[in-house]
């Protein structure tokens, strides 16, 4: 270890408030002020598309990024340095998903991890997957279309959960290479049945694929128990930093790298490892690890707070997804009379920071394909709002959101009516 290094000390910022690190804190150096002020008073239920850092991630990060700059590949005592901090990251993130650490492969996040896999079918293949997937998958199947890869893209009840009789009749489809269903769904929160759905593919000798992202860290993952063949993960929606993420491989499935150029991650993909990165992951899936259960029940109590005060206030609220195989810090609504985007940016005026829906999809005139998909009416699904809530989000806060909201959406219903 280099002696002219100086260990990094705790973070600058103190910790505890939603926005954390560059949240309620005083500004800090190299930060614009403006940013900083206007962090300091957001009330952050936006945890899907992007969760605050946590502490223990940038204290792994940033020790990492000072020590552990040499190459893990050089054969020096700085490359064992970062080998050493890549294999406990590899522990860490491997723990929380239940499955053997040799089996994970660092990406730069679940979008590389999905498009890897369904890159993997062959030309002319059947996929089936659901209409509520994340765009990284349904993206890149209908991309894979241009070779001739069939994909049908089942619906899902009003509960949002595929109907494992319909996805067991689809895999009868001939051709079909592999079923790739999400366990958690980013906008609504609703939880797949993915035991069932996994046993039903494996008893039909399909692969099956798990998008993981919004589950990792949120439910109890015993993955390597199931028939999941391989699955993704994300570090930056449970508190890691952005531009990492993982991909399981049940050993033996077979594996065709989609970067080329060394033997990194047993070469299956090549690319000089984010060490810094890898290890605030490792870091964040730790500390979501050990508040796991009473984590998902606090939040689980401020959701159900929320719910009931925006039912009592707004009485014409519909709650979307629900209330049962859900996630238990996510909740979905619609304000009939109301665009979900109107309100977004009238919430943001009051300090309030959530999305209709999917990061990706906001600034899309289109209404969600989530909620289309769940038989929601085109009006009800342009006038809904995610709220999801984190390890940061207070009762003091949804107290707040109970304040605000009902006169907001009166006044965006007025304006739109006028
Ligand atoms: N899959 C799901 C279910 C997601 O919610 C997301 C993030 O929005 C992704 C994949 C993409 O993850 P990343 O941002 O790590 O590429």
């Amino acid at each position: 270890m280099p002696r002219s290094w100086p260990r990094p000390g705790p973070p600058t910022a103190p910790l505890g408030g939603p926005g954390v690190l560059c949240g309620r804190a005083a500004p800090q150096r190299g930060r614009p002020a403006s940013l900083c002020a206007r962090a300091m008073t957001q009330i952050y239920l936006d945890h899907n598309a992007s969760a605050p850092l946590r502490p223990e991630a940038l204290h792994a990060l940033c020790d990492a990024a000072a020590h552990c700059f040499g190459n893990a590949s050089s054969a020096h005592a700085l490359g064992a340095a970062a080998r050493a901090a890549l294999s406990r990251a590899r522990r860490q993130v491997a723990t929380l998903a239940g499955v053997a650490s040799e089996t994970l492969v660092f990406t730069s996040g679940a979008t590389e991890s999905n498009n890897t896999v369904l890159r993997q079918l062959p030309d002319g293949a059947h996929v089936v997957t659901a209409a509520t997937e994340h765009p990284s998958v349904l993206e890149e199947l209908s991309a894979a279309g241009e070779r001739g890869v069939r994909t049908t893209r089942l619906p899902v009840g009003r509960d949002g959960r595929v109907d494992p009789a319909r996805f067991a009749a689809a895999l009868d489809e001939p051709g079909t290479a592999l079923a790739s269903v999400a366990f958690a769904n980013h906008e609504t929160g609703a939880i797949q049945p993915i035991a069932e759905l996994s046993a039903i593919a494996a008893a039909k000798g399909v692969r099956f694929h798990c998008d993981a992202a919004q589950a990792l860290g949120k439910l109890p993952l015993e993955l390597a128990r199931l028939p999941v063949d391989s699955a993704s993960f994300s570090a930056h929606k449970l508190g890691g930093p952005k531009g990492v993420g993982a991909l399981y491989l049940r050993p033996g499935v077979a594996f065709v790298p989609l970067h080329r150029g060394g033997a990194h991650e047993r070469a299956r993909r090549a690319g000089t490892e984010n060490v810094p990165g890898i290890a605030g992951f490792g870091a964040a899936c730790e500390a979501a690890r050990l508040e796991l259960e009473p984590g998902a029940r606090r939040l689980g109590e401020l959701r159900d707070r929320l719910w009931a005060g925006i039912s009592r206030a707004v009485p014409d609220a519909v709650r979307n997804g629900g209330p049962e195989h859900v996630l238990a810090h996510v909740l979905d609504v619609s304000f009939p009379g109301a665009s979900g985007e109107t309100l977004v940016e009238a919430l943001d005026l009051d300090g309030i920071a959530l999305s209709t829906g999917a990061a990706c999809h906001s600034g899309s005139t289109e209404p969600s394909p989530v909620l289309l998909a769940m038989g929601v009416p085109e009006a009800l699904a342009r006038a809904a709002l995610r709220f999801s809530l984190g390890p940061v989000t207070t009762r003091a806060e949804i107290e707040r959101v109970l304040e605000v909201l009902p006169a907001v959406v009166a006044r965006v219903r007025r304006a739109r009516a006028a």
